[in-house]
Order: structure tokens, then sequence, then C-alpha cells
């Protein structure tokens, strides 16, 4: 893969990575307010609660994302970015424009879900 495009991914996780930082900080306190007693109302207080799940599953899909995120970057350091961690093929080009944070093949992705 040419530098500049490895340069383009690089600065794709970095964007990425600072959004989801501040998602986090924003799901820590949401969730962190939680602690707080409910509000008496019921309808309210369903509407708290359900917006807790969400926030949560957000919360941990963040999660997951900057971990892949890092190590993306990690491999980029490492000169072993956009190659597959499983078969060691190249990862496309636009597989990775649509997910820069990816570290499997097309192959090896199906594979792992199926
Ligand atoms: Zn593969």
């Amino acid at each position: 893969m040419k530098q500049e495009k490895i340069e383009q991914f690089s600065e794709q996780l970095l964007e990425q990575q600072q959004r989801l930082a501040d998602l986090l900080e924003r799901t820590k306190k949401h969730l962190y307010r939680r602690e707080e007693p409910y509000s008496a109302d019921f309808a309210e207080q369903a509407v708290e609660v359900e917006n807790n799940e969400v926030v949560e599953r957000l919360d941990e899909d963040a999660k997951i994302d900057l971990a892949n995120i890092s190590k993306a970057l990690e491999r980029i350091e490492q000169g072993s970015y956009g190659i597959c961690t499983q078969c060691n093929d190249s990862i496309r080009e636009e597989r990775l424009e649509a997910i820069p944070q990816a570290n499997l093949c097309i192959d090896c992705a199906d594979a792992a879900t199926n």
C-alpha cells in the first residue's frame, strides 16, 4: 500500500479515536448519573432505564471500536497495516476505506461471522 494511502487511513483512525473518546466521556457521565435515585414518575423512570440500556450498549460498542482502532494504529507503526492478521493476505483498500480499523480480509471476516 502507498505511504500516502496509509497516512490517509491513519488520519481517519485518529479522528475516529478522538470522536470515540469524546463519546465515552459523555456516556461515562450519563452512566454515573444513574447512581442518583430515579424520578418518582413511572413513565419517566421507564424512559431513563431504556436510555441507560442504549447508552450502555453505545459505551460497550465504543470501547470495542476504540480497542480496534488502537490496534490498527499499532499496525501502522509496525508496518503491518492492511494485512490480514489471519491469513496474511492484503486487505482490499475499498474495505479499509469503509472500515479503516479492519484487521481481517473480507474472506476471513466472513468466515469469522458465519
Ligand atoms: Zn484473511
